[in-house]
């Protein structure tokens, strides 16, 4: 349910302004107001992958259980162990992974030892095979190989105690998650519930894949780009097709959208142009609260609320509907999936190439970074058009001009926002 209080959040800020609203603002203004969709449901552990945790997870046993070899080898009495000479030693039985032995290690005496294998009682640490010889079942260690008590020994809850908590609502379960989740022998658990994403496209000229391309007419790629990054974020995506630029076609199919998805999202017709007729049927449908943010590529994106849902409409110029998805509808979308998301991480790198820019406005351009003798450099792509793809798949990372900032030379150093982890 979307509240009257987020609607009005925006609205009564001093300086809103929906015709131009400044990049981190629009960030800001998505941290502050939204949360998570209601509902959480309970998930075998290996469907968990991807989701975000509802509640917090405390640790019902230690990990590692008990004291165990971090080696192969023997586990003897610190004690016994001659400062500068050699140590033989009395071996007088095995612990293995999974099968114990079952006695004292006493003065003069060792075990041998396999990693992950119980510590025996009355063994404080463990030699490292490579550095012993065993004959007739006496165990000669080199001398200076063993420098301290515990060594090689794995301590009972040093990687997680009983009672901690070891995650908290609102993380991402990634692979290593899901491997201390089941270390603790938790076979399910409470994430948020999928988002529903309904999203379609519009515009007159788009053909749909399959059909032959009649002049002036492309095919609609939005839409598959769009799929493409809502099937990263774990979201149920709901494909409504195109429609045509015409206000009842837009009215019918938003009105739809909305009954039955969390989430709307449209592609094009955002803009000033005579066939750009989203803001009008959603200004009569909904509430919308902002449609120009101050940055380049992408600078109409439309954000409001139709009825219960959350409605994002994003410019149809393929780069600017890329980018304006990743630098805010991805986190929007993450927030109302419940997830805690940190603010993008920026690189710094050198630029080999000039780049435009006016002041006023942040800029996304597509960029290839690399290191190059162990600086971190990175060349702007050649066309920065918004309509064309290709900058995105040839590129590794976003350059962030920062909006103040004009047009830089070659070796100035810039803003870098690594496309790993965001564009997959
Ligand atoms: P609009 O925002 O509707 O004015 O569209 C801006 C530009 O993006 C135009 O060149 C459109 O043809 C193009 N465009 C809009 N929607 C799509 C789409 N779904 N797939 C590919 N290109 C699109
Ligand atoms: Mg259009």
């Amino acid at each position: 349910m979307v509240s009257d209080c987020l609607l009005n959040t925006l609205a009564n800020a001093e300086d809103y302004d929906p015709h131009s609203m400044a990049v981190e603002k629009a960030r800001d203004f998505i941290h502050r107001t939204l949360g998570p969709v209601c509902g959480v449901e309970c998930v075998p552990l290996k469907e968990a992958i991807g989701r975000t945790l509802a509640l917090d997870i405390l640790a019902p046993l230690n990990v590692p259980g008990y004291d165990n070899s971090a080696m192969d080898g023997y586990a003897l009495r610190f004690s016994d162990v001659i400062a500068d000479g050699e140590t033989c030693l009395k071996r007088i039985g095995e612990s293995f992974a999974g099968r114990p032995f079952c006695g004292m290690v006493g003065i003069g005496e060792c075990v041998r030892i396999f990693t992950g294998a119980i510590m025996p009682d009355g063994a404080d640490t463990v030699v490292m095979q490579e550095k012993t010889e065993e004959m007739n079942g006496v165990v000669c260690i080199a001398a200076n190989s063993v420098a301290a008590a515990g060594q090689n020994r794995r301590f009972a809850g040093e990687d997680i105690v009983r009672g901690e908590i070891v995650f908290t609502r609102g993380q991402r379960i990634g692979a290593p998650e899901l491997g201390i989740l089941a270390s603790l022998g938790i076979a399910e658990i409470f994430v948020y519930r999928r988002l529903r994403v309904a999203f379609f496209s519009t515009g007159d000229e788009l053909t749909p894949l399959g059909a032959p391309l009649a002049a002036g007419q492309i095919y609609d790629s939005n839409r598959y780009s769009l799929y493409g990054m809502l099937r990263q974020l774990e979201v149920t995506p709901i494909d409504l097709g195109a429609v045509p630029d015409t206000p009842d076609a837009l009215d019918r199919m938003l009105t739809d959208a909305a009954q039955n998805a969390d989430v709307v999202i449209s592609i094009g017709g955002v803009s000033v142009g005579d066939a750009d007729f989203v803001k009008e049927v959603l200004k009569k449908r909904g509430k919308i609260l902002s449609w120009k943010l101050a940055m380049k590529p992408g600078k109409p994106l439309a954000y409001g609320v139709l009825g219960n849902a959350h409605f994002f409409g994003l410019p149809g110029n393929p780069v600017s509907a890329m980018v304006t998805f990743y630098q805010f509808v991805r986190e929007a979308l993450l927030i109302l999936q419940g997830q805690i998301v940190p603010s993008p991480t920026l690189w710094r790198a050198t630029l080999t190439a000039s780049v435009k820019k006016s002041a006023g406005r942040t800029e996304f351009q597509r960029g290839v970074c690399e290191n190059r003798g162990g600086q971190m450099v990175v060349t702007p792509a050649p066309e920065q058009g918004s309509g064309i793809l290709s900058s995105m798949t040839r590129a590794n990372c976003f350059i962030v001009l920062q909006r103040e900032t004009g047009k830089l030379s070659a070796g100035e150093t810039v803003d870098i926002q690594m496309f790993t982890g965001l564009v997959e």
